[in-house]
């Protein structure tokens, strides 16, 4: 639709600034994937962020990029904290929807032959779909300390171990969450899901390690080829929905001035330093912090369920959390402008936190190497463990991709696939096990409906923002 795109270099184009735009706009991408992303409206959802007050250098779009709800999926906005704003469509629906990946020391040899059984033993355990109550089912007392203390409430309570607490970003807990801002229907909405993957989009992949690329890195990370490694992707489930639904409501009635301003209203954002912000990100922060509880049930759960499956204990199996990431988030951060030290909020959307080796805000196991970064592919292709570049706190405000990114839309897919046939297709010629609840499910999320996972990691590689270290390959996946 017109918008023109300059090459700045390689893997970089940029739409220059006219009209409204407060800054360029940048897309990373190979001139394949480029093609991909001019395909929907993503361009014009970048270009538009750019009017969003306080955009910081440029609106950038990772090589995953797709379409979303007022801005990109695959999107990096940083917006001045003290005289920008912070928008919820930047951040997302679902609040730290994330992945989180546990290594073990077992070898696919040791699971070859059990992948139903496992498989199985997954859906029966950790609960999946739309309904269907939680890992634990808790009041409202509960929700309330699960959103001011995350994690920490989790090993507290027996689901997860000191160690699990050192392989998350923040310790498993943003300090800054603000329990009483979140409202009492989405706490109503959380009560019964704490501990579920959700439906759709959302896994666990029992999955192998293929390929190392950085042996050095690799065995910091614990991973070698061969290995087991598990994948858990989910967010904040119906709490962090409902947060994001009700903060859109509230800016509207509340700041409907800027909101008039912006070319679409689904960008709609409370200014810095109105109370409204102040009280979205108490809120965010504490959504982020039950979806960080939501994913180390289910990682405590799939450890009991690996305990009876291979008959040993966890601990023997060394299942240790590698790390886990974010990939829907705001964060406040620190970061050099030209030459100036700025605060920021940076709004990563479908984009992934990749700092650098000597980053101190990287765990201190990884600080020498750079923090981990988990990229999910599709249950019937690679996914890989990146580490941060040392080019992407210049480049992307210390960002990369969180994905393969969608290709079609789900009402596409259902119109292409069938349930059933992926799911022979993958065990046929794959031997991966899928077993979801509904079959339109995995229509939606066939492979076929995802970018070239390899081709997204090649560009974030070559910039040098995410850095490939190892590629993994299901073996058996639970869906909702
Ligand atoms: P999103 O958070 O945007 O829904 O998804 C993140 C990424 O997960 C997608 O871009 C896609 O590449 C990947 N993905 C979706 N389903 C699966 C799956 O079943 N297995 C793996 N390994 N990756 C998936
Ligand atoms: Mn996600
Ligand atoms: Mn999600």
């Amino acid at each position: 639709d017109g918008i023109t795109l300059q090459k700045v270099r390689d893997y970089v184009w940029e739409i220059p600034q006219e009209g409204e735009m407060r800054a360029p706009a940048r897309v990373l991408a190979s001139e394949q994937l480029l093609d991909e992303i001019s395909d929907d409206k993503t361009l014009q959802q970048l270009k538009n962020a750019t009017h969003l007050p306080g955009i910081t250098k440029h609106a950038i779009c990772m090589p995953d990029g797709h379409q979303g709800y007022g801005f990109p999926v695959g999107g990096v906005g940083a917006l001045d904290a003290e005289d920008g704003c912070i928008s919820p469509g930047a951040v997302g629906y679902d609040i730290n929807c994330g992945v989180r990946m546990m290594t073990t020391n077992l070898s696919y040899e040791d699971v070859q032959g059990k992948e139903e059984e496992l498989v199985e033993a997954l859906f029966a355990n950790v609960p999946s779909g739309l309904g269907g109550g939680g890992i634990v089912e808790s009041g409202v007392d509960t929700v309330n300390e699960v959103l001011e203390r995350g994690v920490e409430w989790a090993v507290e309570e027996g689901y997860g171990v000191e160690d699990d607490l050192r392989a998350c970003e923040d310790e498993g807990r943003r300090p800054d969450a603000d329990p009483s801002a979140i409202s009492q229907k989405a706490k109503d909405r959380g009560k019964n899901q704490l501990g579920s993957l959700g439906s759709g989009n959302h896994f666990l992949e029992v999955q192998r390690v293929t390929d190392v690329f950085r042996e050095g890195v690799a065995d910091e990370f614990e991973l070698e080829e061969d290995q087991i490694v598990v994948l858990i992707h989910c967010g904040s489930r119906g709490l962090g929905h409902q947060t994001c639904n009700d903060y859109l409501r509230k800016i509207e009635k509340t700041h409907s001035g800027l909101l008039n301003q912006l070319p679409d209203k689904e960008l709609a954002a409370a200014p810095a330093g109105s109370q409204l912000a102040e009280e979205y990100y108490g809120a965010m922060c504490a959504a982020i912090n039950f979806a960080w509880v939501n994913r180390q049930l289910i990682m405590h759960r799939t450890r009991r369920v690996f305990e009876k499956v291979f008959d040993r204990t966890w601990e023997q199996m060394e299942m240790h959390l590698l790390y886990d990431v974010a990939h829907n988030i705001a964060k406040k951060e620190q970061h050099t402008v030209d030459g100036d030290d700025k605060t920021l909020y940076v709004h990563r959307k479908g984009a992934t936190r990749a700092f650098p080796a000597g980053h101190p805000e990287v765990p201190a196991a990884y600080r020498d190497v750079g923090q981990p970064i988990i990229i999910p592919g599709s249950m019937g292709a690679g996914s890989y463990v990146l580490r941060g570049g040392e080019h992407s706190m210049e480049e992307t405000f210390g960002s990369t991709a969180h994905g393969a990114g969608r290709l079609m839309s789900r009402t596409q897919a259902k119109n292409e696939y069938w349930g059933g046939d992926v799911q022979d297709d993958l065990e046929e010629q794959e031997q991966i096990y899928v077993k979801a609840q509904s079959g339109a499910t995995v229509a939606e999320e066939a492979p076929g409906v995802y970018k070239d996972v390899d081709e997204v990691v090649r560009v974030s590689d070559a910039l040098g923002i995410g850095d490939k270290v190892a590629r993994t390959f299901p073996v058996c996946n639970i869906k909702g």
